[in-house]
C-alpha cells in the first residue's frame, strides 16, 4: 500500500487501540512539530508528558548517535557503563539509595508491587494490600490496572490482580479507615495526571508520610507523569517537604526514548538475584540517552524555568479564564497544568486548537491538560495562548 494512504494503512494494520487526529507528525524541535504536509504545532502535550526538554535535543540526539556506535544492548549479567552512570546521577539527587531499571511506567509500577510484596512476605507478616487513590492511573498490564482507582478501566479484564483497595485524595478519612494490618504500602500520585491534574495537598501527602510510619507501611509515589522536572523539581516529592520509601519514573526520563526506572530506600531494597528482572531494562542506548537527558536539566536548570515559566503560563490562563466565563477553573503544578469548563466542550475545543496550531489534550470531557516541554519559551506560551483563544471563540460561537 502507498504510504500516502496512512488513514487506510493504519486501519488495515495496526489494532484500533487509539482514536488518532488526521495528521502524520513527521519531526520535532523543541516545543514545534511539523506534520507531512508541512504544518507547523506547537506540541503541549509533549508525548504525554515524556519529550520533557523538548522534540529532538542536541545533547540527547549527539549521546544516542554515539552509543548507538558503540553498544546498544547487552544482558544484565554485564556491566555497562551508561547504565551506572544513570543510576548514580538518578539515586544522587533523590533521597532514595538504590535503583532498578526497566522500559515504562506501567513496568516500573509493577517492580514497585513485587518489592512491596516481598518486602511484607519478609517483614509484615505476609502483608500484602496496597491501596492507592481513585482517579489515579499507574498502568495499563493486569496488576497496574488493579492498582488504577478507575473502575472503568478494570471491567473488560476482570478478574485483575487482586489485593488492591482505593481512597479519596485529600480526603483523610477516607484513607484512615482503609488502613488494617493487610496493608504492605500506599501508592500515590502527588499530582494525578491521567486522572485530571487533581493536586495532592501538602497535608495529605504529610499524613500518608505519618500513617506509613505509624502503621510500617511502604510509601510509594508514582513519579511516572511528575518526575524530571515537570514540577518544578527534578522529583515531585521534593514539593512536599516529605522522603518517600519508593518511587517509579518513566515518562520524561528518556527524553523520548522507552525508559522507566523503581528507586527505593536501602531498607526497601529486598529484590535478591531471581526475584526481578528485564532483558531491556538499563539498556546502553536508552540508559546513554536518559543519563544525557537528566544531566541536561539539572545542569540547566530546567526545574527553575519550570516553575518561571509555569507561574507565566497560569497567569494567562487566569486571564482568560476571567474573560470566558465556561471556563471554570484554572489549576496546576510546574508545567503540568488544566483548565477545566462547566460544559463537555474539550473535544470540540481540541479539533479547532489542533488544525490551527497548538496540540492540547482532553483529560475529561470538560478539561484540557497542556504538558509543554519543560524548555518552552515565553513567546511560545503567548502564541498557545492566542490559539487557544481564537479557538474557545470558534466553539463558543457554534454552540
Ligand atoms: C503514564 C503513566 C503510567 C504508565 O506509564 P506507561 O509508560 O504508559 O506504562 C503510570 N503512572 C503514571 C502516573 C502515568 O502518568
Amino acid at each position: 500500500m502507498d504510504e500516502s494512504n496512512w488513514k487506510e494503512m493504519e486501519s488495515k494494520y495496526y489494532m484500533h487501540a487509539a482514536n488518532r487526529y488526521p495528521m502524520v507528525i513527521e519531526k520535532g524541535l523543541g516545543t514545534k512539530l511539523w506534520d507531512i504536509n508541512g504544518n507547523v504545532y506547537l506540541d503541549f502535550t509533549s508525548g504525554w508528558a515524556v519529550n520533557n526538554i523538548g522534540h529532538s535535543n542536541e545533547v540527547v540526539a549527539n549521546a544516542i548517535e554515539e552509543q548507538s556506535r558503540k553498544l546498544l544492548q547487552t544482558s544484565n549479567v554485564f556491566y555497562t557503563i551508561p547504565q551506572l552512570k544513570l543510576a548514580e546521577i538518578l539515586v544522587e539527587n533523590s533521597v532514595l539509595d538504590k535503583i532498578f531499571i526497566c522500559n515504562s511506567g506501567a513496568e516500573a509500577n509493577e517492580g514497585a508491587i513485587k518489592l512491596a510484596r516481598k518486602w511484607g512476605k519478609l517483614n509484615k507478616n505476609g502483608a500484602h494490600k496496597i491501596l492507592t487513590a481513585f482517579n489515579s492511573f499507574h498502568g495499563r498490564t493486569i496488576s497496574t490496572l488493579a492498582a488504577t482507582g478507575q473502575p472503568k478501566y478494570h471491567e473488560t479484564f476482570m478478574p485483575v490482580t487482586e489485593g488492591f483497595d482505593y481512597f479519596e485524595i485529600n480526603d483523610i478519612d477516607s484513607l484512615s479507615e482503609k488502613i488494617d494490618d493487610d496493608i504492605v504500602a500506599i501508592m500515590i500520585e502527588v499530582v494525578q495526571g491521567e486522572g485530571g491534574v487533581n493536586i495532592c495537598s501538602e497535608e495529605f501527602i504529610k499524613y500518608i508520610r505519618k500513617i506509613c510510619d505509624e502503621q510500617n507501611i511502604i510509601m510509594i509515589i508514582d513519579e511516572v507523569q511528575t518526575g524530571i522536572g515537570r514540577l518544578g523539581t527534578l522529583y515531585g516529592y521534593e514539593n512536599f517537604d516529605v522522603e518517600p520509601d519508593v518511587i517509579t519514573l518513566a515518562k520524561g526520563l528518556g527524553a523520548g526514548v522507552p525508559i522507566g526506572a523503581l528507586l527505593a530506600k536501602d531498607e526497601f531494597s529486598v529484590f535478591v538475584p531471581g526475584d526481578h528482572g528485564s532483558t531491556f531494562g538499563g539498556n546502553a542506548l536508552t540508559s546513554a540517552a536518559a543519563y544525557a537527558s537528566t544531566k541536561f536539566i539539572l545542569e540547566n536548570d530546567i526545574p527553575g524555568n519550570t516553575i518561571k515559566l509555569g507561574s507565566y503560563f497560569m497567569n494567562k490562563l487566569n486571564e482568560l479564564k476571567s474573560k470566558f466565563e465556561i471556563i471554570s477553573e484554572v489549576r496546576g503544578m510546574g508545567l503540568l497544568i488544566a483548565i477545566e469548563f462547566s460544559t463537555d466542550i474539550a473535544a470540540d475545543l481540541i479539533n479547532e486548537c489542533n488544525p490551527n496550531g497548538l496540540l492540547v489534550n482532553a483529560v475529561k470531557p470538560n478539561a484540557i491538560r497542556f504538558m509543554p516541554p519543560l524548555t518552552v519559551s515565553e513567546d511560545e506560551i503567548d502564541e498557545a495562548i492566542r490559539i487557544l483563544e481564537k479557538s474557545l471563540d470558534t466553539v463558543l460561537s457554534k454552540k
